[in-house]
């Protein structure tokens, strides 16, 4: 079939087999450009197809030599319907990973289920033996609740008031791009509630004790589970809304975590990450517009990071270094200190208080913002013949 872009909103219904291949292949090569990272052997990565957990596979296996198993809840393919990106990103890893001699299996299902659960340690007890880090990058809109069979579904709103502001109308297929106002309504209790039981600490915790139950935890074991801060641009929509509230419950976790793991010598961490273009973030209103004028002015000063730079720096100078951890006054690793730096903010603020649908063009980065988010279906890759007719049943 050729397949094409399908676009609606900040949701593209289709991806490119080839591209996505071409995609993890750019980002093996880019790790594979530093020195070996001596880090964990056997690591478990929660959310592991796209984004931020892909990138950490792939840092993982490539940069540390590491056997990988991954949880990912993606789409197969059909005769004449694409798989997901992530399909197509797990089955690309998984081929390049077997190339290089380097254990790598995926499991496909809800990570939020026992099942997933008994599924990957039943994996991990016949394969791996123990495991030495798990990376928890799960980012989802929905969760049943595996003890109480209860569905939740997050919402993105702000807390307390309404939040006025300004954001990006952007057709990602003509590239019209206009900046408008918008007024977001609070959250009530439950939709707080619910964002909390969804993209909150509780699953995390759970997978810890899972995995600790069944005694498939190595000594020294350490998890990682990554939050956003931004800056008070974003905070009404993001940390103060109910996103924050769920995020803050991560740090919760991260506690409660390294305290189980005291036994074991082992802890937990939550990093805080920069700004980047994944199926996720783009769903948040008013961050595609802080995100394009933050792009612009990071690249403008040679600092912006794409998701595996930021992951393979998180590993190299953060997790697995002797250096020590840039930590925050609450024990979180702070990867934002290129997007937080006092003089790209100030920049990033000059710009929102004056940029209007006549100026965006010169004053946000909308090119790169939606190449991005083409490049996150495997779309708009040189390399790639669009016009050609391709396999989509690829995949185990
Ligand atoms: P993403 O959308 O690229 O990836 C989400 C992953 O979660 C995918 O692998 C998907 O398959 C998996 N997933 C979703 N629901 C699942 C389920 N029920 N069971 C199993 N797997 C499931 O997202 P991302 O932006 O890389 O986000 C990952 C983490 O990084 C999140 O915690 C997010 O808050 C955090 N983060 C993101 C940014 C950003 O700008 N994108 C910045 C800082 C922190």
């Amino acid at each position: 079939m050729i397949v094409k872009p399908r676009i609606r909103g900040f949701i593209c219904t289709t991806a490119h087999p080839v591209g996505c291949a071409k995609n993890v292949s750019t980002q093996i090569e880019y790790v594979r450009g530093f020195d070996t990272i001596s880090g964990p052997r056997n690591v478990l990565i929660v959310g592991c197809s796209s984004g931020y957990g892909l990138a950490s596979r792939i840092t993982s296996a490539f940069g540390c030599g590491s056997a990988t198993l991954g949880v990912s809840f993606e789409k197969a393919p059909s005769e004449n319907k694409t798989g997901s990106a992530g399909w197509y990103n797990n089955a690309a890893f998984e081929q390049r990973a077997e190339q290089a001699g380097l254990y790598a299996r995926t499991i496909d299902g809800d990570a939020f289920s026992d099942e997933i659960k008994a599924q990957t340690i039943d994996a991990i007890r016949s394969d791996l033996g123990e495991i030495d880090l798990l990376v928890y990058s799960l980012a989802s809109p929905v969760r049943k609740h595996p003890r109480t069979g209860e569905f939740y579904r997050s919402s993105i709103k702000p807390l307390g008031k309404v939040f006025s502001s300004q954001t990006l109308k952007f057709d990602l297929v003509s590239g019209n791009a206009e900046v408008v106002d918008i007024d977001l309504d609070p959250a009530d209790a439950d939709e707080a509630d619910a964002t909390v039981a969804v993209m909150g600490g509780e699953d995390w915790e759970y997978w810890i004790e899972a995995l600790q139950e069944a005694d498939v935890l190595a000594s020294g074991f350490e998890t990682v589970a990554y939050t956003y801060i931004g800056n008070q641009l974003t905070w009404p929509i993001y940390w103060d809304g109910t996103l924050g509230r769920a995020k803050e419950d991560l740090d919760r976790a991260s506690e409660e975590i390294s305290t189980k793991l005291t036994g074991t010598n082992g802890r937990a961490n939550v990093a805080v990450l920069k700004a980047v273009v994944t199926q996720a973030s783009t769903a948040i209103p008013v961050v595609p517009l802080y995100f394009s004028i933050l792009f612009r002015v990071m690249k403008e000063r040679d600092c912006h990071e794409d998701c595996i730079a930021h992951i393979h720096r998180l590993f190299r100078e953060q997790l697995y270094s002797n250096q020590t951890k840039r930590m925050d006054e609450i024990g979180r690793i702070r990867m934002d200190n290129y997007e937080l730096d006092a003089e790209i903010q100030s920049e990033v603020q000059r710009r929102w208080s004056k940029v209007t649908t006549d100026n965006i063009a010169d004053l946000a980065d909308l090119r790169g913002f939606r190449d991005d988010f083409f490049r996150l279906f495997g779309f708009g890759i040189e390399s790639v013949d669009y016009d050609a007719d391709i396999e989509l049943m690829i995949g185990h």
